[in-house]
């Protein structure tokens, strides 16, 4: 399974006390979920919040990348046809044709930036459609 997660301390709305949330993505079944677990250290809080979908909060999104670095997405044949890259960004992000002809321009002449969990989303998305890509992080 692939996955990504950072642990975030905040404070306990239930006593002020330190509350450590387990956050990340995953894909699971072909699909992105997003997930947070909260524990507080001093009262019995706790809960767990998961969803699934493009709508990932954009505050576990800026924690992910400022814990792991953002990862980059790129063709390795950017001058194949672009009709299989259109097709598996509409159907990851459903896009209008517009927006799907838009990233995928950017994706050919440089590369799409995201989360980890995103891009290999999208990789394994677009190497069903038989487009070669390949996922770089930061750390290697
Ligand atoms: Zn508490």
């Amino acid at each position: 399974m692939i996955s990504q997660g950072v642990k975030i301390t905040t404070q306990c709305v239930g006593c002020d006390g330190v509350l450590i949330l387990d956050t990340g993505q995953s894909i699971e079944g072909g699909r992105l979920w997003w997930g947070t677990e909260g524990a507080c250290q001093c009262c019995p809080a706790a809960w767990c919040e998961q969803d699934f979908g493009d709508a990932t909060p954009e505050g576990i999104r800026q924690a992910l990348l400022a814990e792991h670095g953002p990862a980059r997405l790129r063709l390795t044949a950017p001058e194949a046809s672009g009709v299989p890259v259109l097709r598996a960004l509409r159907e990851v992000h459903g896009l209008s044709l517009a927006q799907a002809r838009s990233l995928a321009d950017e994706l050919k002449t440089t590369s799409l930036v995201g989360t980890f969990v995103e891009m290999e989303l999208l990789a394994a998305r677009l190497r069903h459609h038989c487009v070669g890509v390949t996922v770089e992080t930061s750390s290697g």
